[in-house]
């Protein structure tokens, strides 16, 4: 790690563990790019179901997919997925993209689609000159950087998480996703070997992000 000066940053957990708040802090201080890849699916989501797309129906899902144009935006430090016109908005944390997201994210069309994308944006990062990337998911460190330099996993307990979600002024079934996402088949939701996991129930926002921040620059030094 001597000596890096670019470095990938994966930041895996449940809903509503921290994960969003505590990457666009590490984001700003330490110039990397921030990627939410929850919002990649939850975008086409979205997308599908303003189709009017039923979710168990396979071959429309990946037929429609085909025919989206993926591209990136870039706003300050931190790069959106966008599928054409119109972008997709704060729609895509409604209560029904929240129903529906952990179905469409479960189907392995849908994971193949979107690997090669997220892939991308640690090029992206090196061409727009940060100092590294930054991603948060739930495969980030497992599937699509298993070699990144830094592999983080956040955990909360469920009513803490809960508690968070309301405060935001969100209705989210934060279990119901989290169990979907531990089962499915692909590309599941696991503390993998080698990956840190911290415990957010018990600390603020600022005391996880300085606990990593540190944690990080003591690797890179
Ligand atoms: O992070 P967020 O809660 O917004 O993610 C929404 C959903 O997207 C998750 O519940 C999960 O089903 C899916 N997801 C995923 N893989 C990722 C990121 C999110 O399957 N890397």
């Amino acid at each position: 790690m001597m000596g890096k000066n670019f470095i990938v940053v994966a930041m895996d957990g449940g809903a509503a563990t921290g994960k969003s708040s505590t990457s666009k802090i590490l984001s700003d201080r330490l110039g990397l790019l921030y990627v939410n890849s929850g919002a990649h699916y939850r975008s086409l989501t979205w997308a599908i179901l303003q189709e009017g797309i039923p979710l168990d129906r396979l071959e429309k899902i990946e037929a429609f997919l085909k025919s989206l144009k993926v591209g990136v935006k870039i706003e300050g430090n931190e790069a959106h997925i966008t599928l054409g016109d119109p972008i997709p908005g704060k729609e895509i944390r409604s209560q029904t993209v929240n129903e529906a997201v952990s179905h469409i994210a479960a189907i392995p069309g849908v994971r193949k689609f979107l690997l090669p994308h997220q892939k991308d944006y640690k090029k992206l990062a090196r061409q727009h000159s940060f100092k590294g990337l930054i991603m948060e998911g739930r495969d980030v460190g497992t599937v699509i950087f298993p070699d990144a330099d830094f592999r983080f996993f956040l955990v909360a307990d469920e009513e803490e998480r809960t508690r968070r979600r309301q405060g935001e002024g969100q209705i989210d079934s934060i279990g119901k996703r989290d169990r979907l996402d531990k089962r499915r088949e692909n590309a599941p939701l696991f503390l993998s070997e080698g990956a840190i996991e911290v415990d957010t129930t018990h600390l603020t926002l600022p005391e996880v992000a300085k606990e990593l921040t540190d944690f990080i620059l003591a690797g890179i030094k």
